[in-house]
């Protein structure tokens, strides 16, 4: 993998009592941040981001790294890795979520609209995304329909919020059937007006069943 070094695990950690059969890889803080952005834009994140900025909902207004017309002048791996409740929803309906947050898990040093990532670290696991543009470009067009057929301010981003706090609750009760259940239910009730988003879903599902 591009910006890799590969070492044998059995020299990493000799105080573990774990052991791993994964090489450990030397990567550096650069280019962890260019896989990120490289696997958001496989995945076509910018017509999702595109539509939510248009509606007001930019995740990085108010930062001061923000430069009106040239955009972001402290790109870190804090801001690369954290998803919002759109590509959250996404990355988990396509079966990439538990992907995307096993790779950055292993990135240390993020904190909040800066990081504190050493410029070299060991890794196990990378980061590959498919091109999904014709997913996220149907889920673009759903939210610019319905930002535009709802009369209140903010309305996908409401949407956005609702859908991140469901995901994140999935996330922290795995073990519990029945709160799952209520959750996943809840989350499709949320996303039932992506319609061009399911269809193009259900495709994809079907040339990729989750296993
Ligand atoms: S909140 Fe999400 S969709 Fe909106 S600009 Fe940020 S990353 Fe893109
Ligand atoms: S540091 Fe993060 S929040 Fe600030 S402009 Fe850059 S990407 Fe946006």
């Amino acid at each position: 993998m591009p910006g890799y070094t590969s070492k044998d695990s059995s020299h990493q950690d000799s105080s573990s009592s774990h052991e791993s059969t994964a090489p450990f890889m030397q990567v550096s803080r650069q280019a962890v941040i260019t896989m990120g952005v490289h696997a958001l834009h496989e995945i076509g994140s910018n017509s999702i981001c595109n539509v939510c900025i248009a509606n007001g909902g930019s995740c990085c207004q108010g930062c001061r790294h923000l430069v009106k017309g040239i955009g972001c002048q402290k790109r870190n791996t804090s801001c690369t890795a954290w998803l919002c409740g759109f590509l959250k929803f996404f990355l988990y309906e396509t079966d990439l979520l538990r992907e995307w947050n096993d790779f950055w898990e292993q990135v240390p040093g993020q904190d909040y609209r800066e990081d504190f990532t050493p410029e070299v670290f060991y890794v196990t696991k990378s980061l590959h995304l498919p091109d999904l543009r014709n997913l996220s470009e149907a889920l673009a067009t759903d939210l610019h329909e319905l930002a535009k057929s709802h009369i209140a301010i903010g309305f996908i981003l409401t949407l956005r919020e609702k859908i991140d706090k469901q995901i994140d609750q999935l996330h922290e009760c795995q073990h519990t059937r029945k709160r799952k259940t209520k959750i996943k239910r809840n989350i499709k009730i949320l996303s039932s007006p992506f319609h061009r988003f399911q269809k193009e879903l259900h495709e994809y599902r079907q040339k990729f069943p989750i296993s």
